[in-house]
């Protein structure tokens, strides 16, 4: 009995012992891999007004937003100021029947985002939020990963177009961002707190080959002279994001 028992034990301590290690080991690699950014810096670039602001805690950045763009579009009802007929370079550009209007939208990114051991894919509706205010939404048109192509003819001047609850958006390129701050430029967040750029870099053009499968990359950027896992929108489907967050999105409420 004596013997059968100090088995026993020893059995178990070595069970519990090697999962210890396991355990640890596991969790002391992960430590070691995971790089925490913070953005901070690019905070400035946001273009705040009344209507689209943030606020900043330990952990989080939260930008509460109207969703209203700065800028002309053949979407804002006519008596609206900005209301301009289409004049882009698009001849099959047809106009949805949907119109801009002022939205209550809550994105709050991680302060110091990291790369997430699983990736979540996008969801439809906003996935980040522009230096404008402006949400970003996914390369698909509907469920079901529905592609873009029909909804392109109908992105305005400046590439964005309302959905039918009248929320405003961006699938490709900013056109109205690139053109006043620069095709290499910082032009807004993901949810998972990361960078989105321009699709030009050092005076070159940025392809879909130069980027990873969430339409990312890491190096140095003027506004992060350490370095930053940053997005690219490119002019190539996927556009902003790929297979889905780099990092772990905050809460989306609108
Ligand atoms: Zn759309
Ligand atoms: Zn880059």
């Amino acid at each position: 009995m004596r013997y059968k028992s100090l088995i026993f034990i020893f059995i178990f301590f070595i069970t519990c012992n090697s999962e210890k290690d396991e355990s640890e080991i596991s969790s002391d690699s992960e430590v070691l891999n995971i790089i925490k950014y913070d953005i901070s810096s690019v905070l400035d670039e946001f273009d705040t007004r009344e209507g689209f602001s943030y606020t900043i805690d330990n952990n989080n950045v939260t930008f509460n937003t109207d969703n209203l763009p700065n800028h002309t579009s053949p979407y804002w009802p006519n008596s609206n100021d900005l209301f301009e007929e289409y004049n882009g370079s698009n001849s099959n550009f047809r106009i949805n029947p949907n119109k801009i209007e002022a939205q209550n939208i809550s994105i709050t990114v991680p302060k110091n985002p990291s790369e997430s051991i699983n990736k979540l894919a996008t969801s439809l509706g906003a996935i980040g939020v522009a230096r404008n205010g402006v949400v970003f939404f996914n390369q698909y048109a509907g469920p079901n990963n529905q592609p873009l192509t029909n909804e392109i003819n109908s992105f305005d001047q400046w590439l964005g177009h309302p959905t039918g609850q009248s929320v405003y958006h961006y699938h490709i390129e900013p056109l109205y961002l690139t053109k006043q701050y620069g095709e290499d430029s910082f032009l807004g967040l993901l949810a998972d707190g990361f960078p989105v750029y321009g699709p030009v870099e050092n005076g070159e053009k940025v392809t879909n080959n130069d980027l990873d499968s969430y339409h990312g990359h890491s190096h140095v950027t003027k506004d992060f002279p350490d370095g930053i896992y940053h997005y690219h929108i490119t002019s190539e489907d996927p556009y902003i994001n790929g297979n889905g967050f780099y990092g772990t999105p905050g809460n989306i409420t609108n």
